[in-house]
């Protein structure tokens, strides 16, 4: 199922530990619903701003992936509300930067990124239906700050 021109459903359920553990990935309809919001009005402008294909490495988790992958109950993962991702060969700050000042977004993480390595970490991103908080956060080993370094 497609999701969006190019984001589908299969990618944004994929999941490495949960094949390996042989758990049930498969969202509701309430789920589907809210990651195809994010796939058109989150992972395809951002697609067509740096012109790069990409895959999300996560965006749907069910209350037992979550679990496993030692994510909190709260996680927007679990709505289908937030996917991490990022673009081959653009930097992941450069990429948080654009979505904050471009798109509506509930909360925009910039995840383990290190300036030296513009590779390094991955961008969280979720959008609501509707009351988006547009909170913006870097979270790294040094903890959690609010804004993007
Ligand atoms: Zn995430």
């Amino acid at each position: 199922m497609q999701l969006s021109p190019h984001f589908s459903l299969a990618e944004l359920t994929k999941s490495q530990a949960a094949l390996r553990r042989g758990l049930d990935n498969t969202p509701g309809e309430r789920e589907i619903t809210n990651l195809r919001r994010l796939a058109n009005a989150v992972l395809e402008p951002v697609r067509a701003r740096f012109s790069v294909p990409f895959s999300p490495s996560s965006g749907y988790r069910s209350p037992a992936l979550n679990r496993l992958v030692g994510s909190h109950d709260g996680s927007q993962h679990l709505t289908g509300e937030a996917a991490d991702f990022e673009l081959p060969g653009v930097s992941n700050v450069e990429v948080a930067r654009w979505i904050a000042a471009a798109l509506e977004y509930d909360q925009l993480i910039l995840e383990f990124y290190e300036p030296d390595d513009p590779s390094s970490g991955w961008v969280h991103c979720s959008l609501k239906a509707g009351d988006n908080r547009r909170q913006t956060l870097t979270i790294g080993r040094a903890g959690v700050r609010l804004g993007l370094v």
